[in-house]
Formats: structure tokens, sequence, C-alpha cells
């Protein structure tokens, strides 16, 4: 259960624009990876304060949570989350900027930086049989992508950048670093040179060039597909800074199991049970494939745990490149849990003729014979 956005930046419900951003610049000082490195309950903090921020800082969306919560914000396709830190930097850069040596995430590279969008994993559970034989799946992916509106620099229509104050526009910033003076991007504009003025934000996107944008996609699950695959969807992730390209989706399948049959690669396991009589005379039965039943012809004298390989009856190679594997099919004797008083005495009769110990019969036999 997510926590309110009011309490996690320990703030009142009619806090000023300027307070949320104060309370959030506050918080986040303290959780900044960049001062709690390999503590991930700083990470926590830190994503959930900037997700609190996220909202509280949008007056749509922030209306939308006042009105209707958390859940209100889903049905809007406001849902809140970042996938990583430079998400993060890249959305709210600004109020780390009067703080250098914070900031820009992953910093130390020179120049502006124009970056590529982020990747994204989403998992995909499918039934054995849709593994089997292909399937078609829908899923609901929520992403960034460019703003339409300002076409992703996130600029108000006749606007333009401002110099950033805290480079002077030089894009590069000073950072000490114990005895050493590193001149590393600057945080406050990524290494742009220039900011963007709030008044000058586009309403899209408040500015940060990208908006979160759910939709239905249609996942082509292959046949014979092997739990653990990663689909990619290249330029199916999130966008990247305007002119770079835009991240890749992974699909990672997951195979649920089947209640008859094994997989290993391309082949098919499953166990039957025969009649016992089927086992020592020999006889044609019916066994299940993942392609349907299929006749199986059991040999005279078959032993209890034979497997019979019916060849090329397996899966298919889902990148089509060799033939289908087999399906194995291992013969237990059905042995059955009640008889007929006829083949109870069929069974005794044999059991005598083969010099077979057998228990007695039950009380109730003894007594009436049967
Ligand atoms: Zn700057
Ligand atoms: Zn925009």
């Amino acid at each position: 259960m997510a926590r309110d956005y009011y309490e996690v930046l320990g703030i009142e419900r009619n806090a000023s624009k300027q307070e949320i951003k104060k309370a959030y610049r506050k918080l986040a000082m303290k959780f900044h990876p960049d001062r709690n490195p390999g503590n991930p309950e700083a990470e926590a903090s830190f994503k959930e304060a900037s997700e609190a921020y996220e909202i509280l800082s949008d007056d749509e969306k922030r209306r939308v949570y006042d009105q209707f919560g958390h859940d209100g914000l889903k049905g809007q396709g406001f849902d809140p989350g970042f996938t990583d830190f430079s998400d993060i930097f890249s959305a709210f850069g600004d109020i780390f900027g009067g703080f250098a040596g914070f900031g820009g995430g992953r910093g130390g590279r020179r120049g502006p930086r124009v970056r590529r969008g982020a990747d994204l994993e989403m998992i995909l559970d499918v039934d054995f049989m849709e593994a089997a034989l292909g399937a078609e799946k829908t899923a609901r992916i929520t992403r960034h992508v460019h703003c339409n509106t300002c076409n992703g620099d996130g600029l108000k229509p006749g606007a333009s950048p401002a110099q950033c104050g805290t480079c002077a526009g030089r894009g590069q910033v000073i950072q000490q670093q114990g005895f050493l003076r590193i001149s590393t991007a600057c945080p406050a504009c990524r290494g742009q040179g220039k900011i963007i003025q709030p008044e000058d934000r586009c309403g899209s996107c408040n500015g940060s060039g990208k908006v979160r944008h759910t939709e239905e996609s249609t996942i082509k699950v292959p046949a014979g597909i092997e739990d653990g695959t990663r689909i990619r969807y290249s330029g199916k992730g999130e966008a990247g800074d305007p002119g770079a390209p835009a991240g890749d989706l992974y699909v990672i399948i997951r195979v649920r199991e089947h209640e008859l049959f094994r997989r290993d690669g391309r082949d098919t396991y499953v166990q039957v049970s025969v009649p016992y009589a089927t086992m020592v005379l020999g006889g044609d039965i019916e066994v299940p494939t993942v392609h349907g039943e299929e006749s199986l012809k059991i040999d005279p004298g078959t032993g209890s745990g034979k497997v019979f390989t019916m060849r090329g009856k397996g899966l298919d190679d889902p990148r089509g490149h060799r033939s289908r594997g087999h399906h194995h099919v291992q013969t237990v004797v059905d042995v059955p849990k009640k008889l007929s008083g006829e083949e109870e005495q069929l069974l005794r009769r044999l059991a005598e003729l083969q010099g077979t110990k057998v228990a007695e019969k039950g009380l109730w036999g003894k007594i009436f014979g049967a």
C-alpha cells in the first residue's frame, strides 16, 4: 500500500508549491543516492519522496490525487513510479541544481549529454500450452514518450531556454572530491548550459519533454518458447532526450507448469498408466501430446516404467531453425484400486498358476464367498 504523499513529504494538505518543493528538496538531499551509496532504504525513501513530489508538484495530478487518491491517479494514466535515478534527475534536475556536487546521477562525463531512453523490462506469464503452441497476448505497458505539445524540448510554444545559473552556461561545474577538484557535467542543466525557466515550461509535460503513456500492446509468443526467454522490442522503452533514441522494451516470458506435461527444450514428457493386460499382451493406446491425442503401440511384454519416444511430436523451435522435438511417454502399470468379484477370481487363479503368494481374501469375502 502506497503511503500518503503529504505524509511522505511531511507537509500539510494545503501546502503551497514552494513548501512542497522545499520539503522534497530537504528529503532528496538527505536520501540522495550519492550520499547514501549502497543503502537500499535510502534509495527507497528517495524514490518515494520523488514520486510524491512528481504528483504534488503538478496541479492536475495533485487535484486528481486529492480527490481520488492513489487509485485515481492510476485510473487517469498518471501512475507514478520511476524506473531509475536518471529518470528522477531528468525530471527534477533543477531541484538539485543549487547544490553542485550532487545530482546528475552517474556524473563525470564532459560535454552535453544526450541520453538514450532507459530500457524497460516486464514479465509476461503464459500458460504451458500457450508457450507450446504459440499465442498472442495483450499487455498494458506504461512508459515515457516524447511530449507531442513541445516535440520533446520541454518548452512552451514561443519560449526559449535560458542560460543555466548554476554553471553560467558553461555546462560544467567544479566538484571537490577529497583533494581533487573535478570538472563534471553541470547537474542542473545536465551539461546543456541551458535551462528552462518554470514559466517557460510546456504545460503538458511540465518541461520534462516526456509524458507518461499507457497503451495496450500485442505480444506475439512464438510456439515452443522457453521459460525465461527475453524478447526485445527495439525502441519500445522510455523516450530519450530530444534527438536520442528511445530505450528498448524487454519482455521476459515466464511459463507456468502443466499438470500433465513436462518439457526440456523442444522435448516433452508425459507419464501414462497402461492396463496390466496391455503391458503384457501389447496393444494400441491413446496418449496425450501437446498437439492432441496420438495412438501409441505398446509392445507385448512392456515393463513398467519403459519410455517410448514419439519422434517429431514434441515442440517447435521458437526460432524456426530446427525441427520439432520428440515426445517421451513413460508407461506405468495401471493398478486398479477396486476389482469386481470376477476380476478378483481371475487374478487369484492367475496367482495360483504362477505360484505367487497373495494376501488372503478379506473377511467379507470369507463369509460370503464372493
Ligand atoms: Zn548548468
Ligand atoms: Zn511538453
